[in-house]
């Protein structure tokens, strides 16, 4: 499938299913400490979608039992949701989808449970710098591939494992279109992007290697050398200038 450019139309309706997903993040957020399961976050995002008369395109996703991803810890992506208690000291990537009249949006964020420790912080904030620096990339005129460069020039450095077997995607009328966009490599690669694009970045970082392995309920995908890893992801549409993010996390006003 060839790489879809939204008119302004398309582009409010996934702003609108970006907002959905950023006020689930924010519930999400809000609920995790200690105790709580993985199985509760899954229920606030269901209850969050249907409030917001959206619709979930991860539940059913190829038979996905969970409304959210939820990944602890050694797990990078594609956890499910379930009986699992986090503790203080847990990290969970939590990565949320809708659908609002027919258009995708779709973010993750890896959050702390209680105290981490302060190499798990400085991943969180790693992964975090990772994410906006490849949005920065993501420019008309430049090719697809600057975007996992400037990924990569922020964790290469620090000696995280760049996850290679997951990246970014095109996202519109379908959670997944053309292009993939991987989070290394060169920024003279890959499809030119050009105005009405719309992209998901999302670096997954590893304290440890990069190597991955599939657990056996054939969706969790962990680090091969059980080290921690994180993920943020934001859907984003390509401008005529800086890149405008559609799923981008809602700041409470102070009066
Ligand atoms: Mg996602
Ligand atoms: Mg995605």
């Amino acid at each position: 499938m060839a790489i879809t450019i939204k008119n302004p139309n398309e582009i409010s309706k996934m702003r609108d299913a970006g907002h959905v997903v950023s006020v689930c993040h924010q519930q999400v957020e809000a609920a995790i400490a200690p105790g709580v399961t993985t199985g509760d976050l899954d229920e606030i995002v269901r209850d969050v979608i249907a409030g917001m008369g959206a619709t979930s395109n991860f539940y059913g996703h190829h038979g996905f039992p969970g409304y959210i991803c939820a990944s602890v810890n050694d797990e990078i992506v594609h956890g499910i949701p379930g009986e699992r208690r986090l503790e203080s000291g847990d990290i969970i990537s939590v990565d949320i989808g809708a659908i609002v009249d027919g258009f995708h949006g779709d973010s993750a964020w890896t959050y702390a449970v209680g105290d981490v420790s302060d190499e798990t912080q400085r991943l969180l904030r790693d992964t975090e710098d990772a994410l906006y620096a490849g949005i920065s990339a993501a420019l008309a005129g430049r090719r697809i591939g600057a975007i996992g460069s400037a990924v990569e020039s922020v964790a290469r450095p620090l000696g995280y494992g760049i996850v290679e077997g997951y990246g970014g995607h095109g996202i519109g009328r379908e959670m997944w279109e053309e292009p993939h966009i991987p989070n290394l490599g060169s920024p003279d690669s890959g499809p030119m992007m050009r105005p009405g694009m719309t992209l998901a970045i999302e670096p997954m970082l590893n304290l440890g290697d990069h190597e991955t392995k599939v657990l056996a309920d054939n969706w969790t995908v962990v680090t091969a050398d059980g080290s921690r890893s994180a993920h943020f992801e934001h859907t984003v549409v390509i401008t005529d200038g800086e890149p405008e993010i559609l799923t981008r996390r809602l700041v409470a006003v102070v009066e």
